[in-house]
C-alpha cells in the first residue's frame, strides 16, 4: 500500500498505538519489531480489542482486509509521519542537546501554549519511535509543534530531521553524554549538529545559548539566529537565587524576575531558552512569566522532595559527567547544614567511564559534606575513601538504619542505577 493510501486510512482512524495492551477500538495498529517482541504476533489481539487496521510486515500474520501489509512497519510509520508533517503549514521547533532536552521542552510548550495550539513530544519519546508518533498525534488546529530529539550516534538527529522537516531548532548544550556511541566530545558536537546542519541548509533558523563559544561557532551559516545567555544576546537573564529554587534576573528581552520551581541554577539555560523562544513568537511577558513559574518538573528531574525532617533534590532521572558535576557545584552552594550526596554510577562512558568517575570523586572532594554515598558501576572499582553500596536500595537501607534528620539530600544516578529507589526508605 502507498502512503497516500494509508494516509487516508490515518486520516479516519487517527489514533495510533503499537501496544495491544493499551489499544483502543478505531486505534491504527503499528506492529513493530522490538528486541524483546514481534509486534507482527499481536496483530490478531489488536483487530479483537477493536483496531481499525492492523499494520504488519510479515506475510504470515495476514489476517483478513483489516490487516495491511507493507515491506517495513517502522519505516512505513516514519513515512506516515513525514506525509502528515508536510501537510502542517505551522513552526516546528526541533530540541536537542546532551543535557536539559526534555526540561526545555516542557518550558517551552508551558510558553507557547499559553498562547498558541502547541503540540509537544509526551515525556521522553525522542527516538525512531516517539519522533514519529509526537508527528502524528499533531491535529489540524496546530498553530506550533515541539519536538524533542534524542540521540547517542552519529546520523540520528539527521534522520530525524528528515521526518519532522523542522523550521526552527535549538541544542540546549553538547556535553559529555553518551560519549562511548558518538566517539567522544568532539564526535558529540558533531552528531547534534545535524540539526544545525539540516537548518542551514533549509533556510532555517537557530536558537542560541550565547555563552556556549561552540554553539555560536556550530550555528555559522544559518540564515536566522536569535541568541540568549548571561551576557549578550536578544534575551540576557541571571541567576539570583537558587536555593533551592532557580530565582533569574532580567536584563534585557523580559522585565523583573522570574521564580521557577526548578531546583539548581543548572536549570538557568532552560529558563533562557523558554523566554527567547516565547519573546520571538510575541508571546507577552506575562504570559511568558505565568507560564514558567506555573511549571512544575516531573520524573525525578530537578524535584525537591521532603520526607519528615529532610529535604531531598531528587535528580535521580539520568546523569552524565556535565550534569553530575554542575548538580554537585549547586548543591555545594546551598546554605542548608548536614548535606549528604547520593551519587549513582554513570552509565554509557565507553573508554572514559574509569577516569570521569574518579573526577567526580575528585569534584566531591572539593567541598565538605556530611556524608557521602556512592553507588553501583563504576563507583566501586576506582580508588575513593567514600562509602559506597552495589545498589540504590542498599543506600536507602543504611540512610534507614542511620536514623538520618533534618539532613538535605541530593540523589543523583544514570537511569540504570535507579537511586530514587533509596527514597522508599527515608
Ligand atoms: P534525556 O537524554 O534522558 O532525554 P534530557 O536531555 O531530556 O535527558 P532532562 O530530562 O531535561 O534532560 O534533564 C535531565 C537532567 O539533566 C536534569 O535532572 C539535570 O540534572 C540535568 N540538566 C538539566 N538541564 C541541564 C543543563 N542545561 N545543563 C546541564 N545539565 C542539565
Ligand atoms: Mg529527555
Amino acid at each position: 500500500m502507498n502512503i497516500e493510501s494509508l494516509y487516508s486510512i490515518y486520516k479516519q482512524y487517527p489514533s495510533i498505538q503499537t501496544d495491544t495492551r493499551k489499544l483502543k477500538t478505531r486505534d491504527l495498529y503499528f506492529g513493530l519489531k522490538g528486541p524483546n517482541f514481534n509486534g507482527n504476533a499481536f496483530a490478531q489481539q489488536a483487530l479483537d480489542a477493536g483496531a481499525a487496521y492492523a499494520i504488519i510486515d510479515e506475510a504470515d500474520y495476514l489476517i483478513n482486509d483489516r490487516t495491511i501489509l507493507v515491506d517495513d512497519v517502522l519505516d512505513t510509520l516514519q513515512q506516515l509521519a513525514k506525509h502528515h508533517r508536510q501537510q502542517l503549514n505551522i513552526p516546528f521547533i526541533a530540541i536537542t542537546g546532551s543535557n536539559g532536552k526534555t526540561t526545555t521542552k516542557e518550558l517551552i510548550h508551558a510558553v507557547l501554549s499559553s498562547s498558541f495550539a502547541t503540540y509537544t513530544t509526551e515525556g521522553n519519546l525522542n527516538n525512531h519511535i516517539g519522533v514519529p508518533l509526537t508527528i502524528l498525534k499533531i491535529k489540524e488546529d496546530a498553530q506550533m509543534a515541539v519536538i524533542e530529539m534524542g540521540a547517542n550516534h552519529q546520523q540520528e538527529i539527521a534522520s530525524y530531521c528528515r521526518i519532522a522537516l523542522p523550521t526552527h531548532g535549538l541544542i540546549t548544550n553538547c556535553g559529555k553524554a553518551h560519549l562511548e556511541g558518538f566517539g567522544g566530545e568532539e564526535g558529540v558536537r558533531k552528531g547534534k549538529g545535524e540539526l544545525f546542519d539540516y537548518l542551514r541548509a533549509n533556510n532555517g533558523m537557530a536558537f542560541i545559548m550565547s555563552d556556549y563559544p561552540y554553539l555560536q561557532e556550530m550555528s555559522q551559516g544559518i540564515p536566522t539566529i536569535y541568541k540568549y545567555g548571561t551576557k549578550e544576546g536578544d534575551v540576557i537573564g541571571n541567576t539570583l537565587a537558587s536555593d533551592p529554587f532557580l530565582e533569574v534576573g532580567f536584563t534585557k528581552g523580559l522585565g523583573g524576575t522570574i521564580t521557577t520551581q526548578l531546583v539548581g541554577s543548572y536549570n538557568l539555560p532552560n529558563v533562557l531558552a523558554a523566554v527567547a523562544l516565547g519573546k520571538f513568537f510575541s508571546v507577552t511577558d506575562d504570559k511568558i512569566k505565568a507560564s514558567i513559574e506555573a511549571y512544575t518538573p516531573t520524573n525525578s528531574r530537578s524535584q525537591l522532595v521532603k520526607k519528615g525532617t529532610n529535604q531531598i533534590i531528587v535528580d535521580a532521572y539520568n546523569a552524565n559527567p556535565s550534569s553530575m558535576k554542575l548538580a554537585i557545584e549547586n548543591f555545594a552552594k546551598a546554605k542548608e547544614d548536614n548535606k549528604i550526596l547520593v551519587l549513582g554510577a554513570m552509565a554509557e562512558l565507553g573508554a572514559d567511564s574509569l577516569q570521569e568517575h574518579q573526577q567526580i570523586v575528585a569534584e566531591i572532594e572539593k567541598y565538605p559534606w556530611k556524608q557521602v554515598i556512592l553507588v553501583g558501576g563504576d563507583f566501586l572499582k576506582i580508588k575513593h575513601n567514600f562509602l559506597s553500596f552495589t545498589s540504590a536500595e542498599e543506600a536507602g537501607q543504611w540512610l534507614q538504619n542511620q536514623h538520618i534528620n533534618h539532613s538535605y539530600l541530593l540523589v543523583k544516578g544514570s537511569r540504570s542505577t535507579g537511586m530514587e529507589k533509596a527514597l522508599a526508605y527515608l
